[in-house]
């Protein structure tokens, strides 16, 4: 095993951090004891965390795709980001449409201090970091605008990242509201959001309880997640598991296995 990423100041290594476990279910190096300790517990209650992460960074690479090509975005706003990986949402948004201009915003120190890695912008385009929170709506659209124009179309990006805002903590419907009426019409929304709805029953009420008892995360019915996108127009497929969204392979993985709802919608 390669050694722990450096500690820097601001970093907790004794708390478990999602961008953290995440980038360990995804074969990254950016990780500590307790995030291993976390992904393992989870994916001993759910054994395809691992199919799970891989396929929402594949939604995440076809939404990105979908909107700089076929919907001509060139301003996303990514809240969650996580860590850098393969294919992140500027490069596959540049790689279409050079001039695209990318926020990214994170709450976790760590995903900071590797922003560097996610500000190599081509010529024309332009990409920017904020640490900011998701349920401080207001902080973010303030620090975005100085790198988007919010007279033309942006892409709110909040791909697995809601469900780390249980209903105990904040209202996340009155965030997702406060973000979108930022948005000029033609802007579009995207969310990735844990679902039980394809889940076996047992495994459910696992992970249901175990969400209720850390305070950490809530999994949202399709129903739940149609909420946020209230008064816009969902692109096809509408709310589907993520693997079924656009897919381009006929390999898919059982949708048990991924549990995770995505749907991507217009503004206005
Ligand atoms: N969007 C990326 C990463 C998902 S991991 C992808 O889909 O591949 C979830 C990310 O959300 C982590 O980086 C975590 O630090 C961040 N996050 C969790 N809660 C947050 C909050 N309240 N505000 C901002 N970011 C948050």
């Amino acid at each position: 095993m390669s050694p722990d990423p450096p500690v820097f100041a601001g970093i907790d290594t004794t708390v478990p951090h999602s961008a953290r476990r995440y980038n360990y279910w995804l074969g990254g190096k950016d990780h500590f004891a307790v995030d291993r300790e976390s992904g393992e517990q989870m994916a001993a209650v759910f054994p395809t965390a691992r199919v799970w992460a891989v396929q929402n960074r594949a939604y995440l690479r076809r939404v990105v795709t979908y909107l700089a090509r076929e919907a001509g975005i060139r301003q996303f706003l990514d809240v969650g980001t996580g860590l850098p990986t393969a294919d992140n949402t500027h490069e596959v948004a540049q790689r279409i449409a050079p001039e695209s201009r990318v926020v990214y915003v994170d709450n976790d120190p760590l995903v900071m201090t590797h922003a560097r890695a996610l500000l190599t912008s081509t010529r024309q385009g332009l990409t920017s970091y904020l640490e900011a929170d998701l349920r401080n709506p207001a902080v973010i659209l303030e620090q975005a605008r100085e790198t988007l124009d919010f007279s033309q179309p942006v892409a709110l990006m909040l791909i697995a990242v809601l469900h780390f805002v249980p209903d105990a903590k904040a209202d996340s419907y009155a965030v997702v509201r406060t973000l979108v009426e930022a948005l000029p019409a033609g802007s579009y929304l995207a969310i990735s959001h844990g679902s039980a709805d394809y889940l076996p029953a047992p495994t459910a009420a696992t992970l249901e309880a175990m969400a209720r008892a850390g305070g950490e995360f809530q999994l949202r019915s399709a129903s739940e997640l149609a909420r946020y996108f209230d008064g816009m127009s969902l692109v096809d497929p509408g709310i589907a598991v993520i693997s079924e969204w656009r897919p381009l392979d006929d390999d898919r993985p059982d949708p048990a296995d991924v549990a995770c709802l995505g749907a991507v919608a217009r503004v206005g």
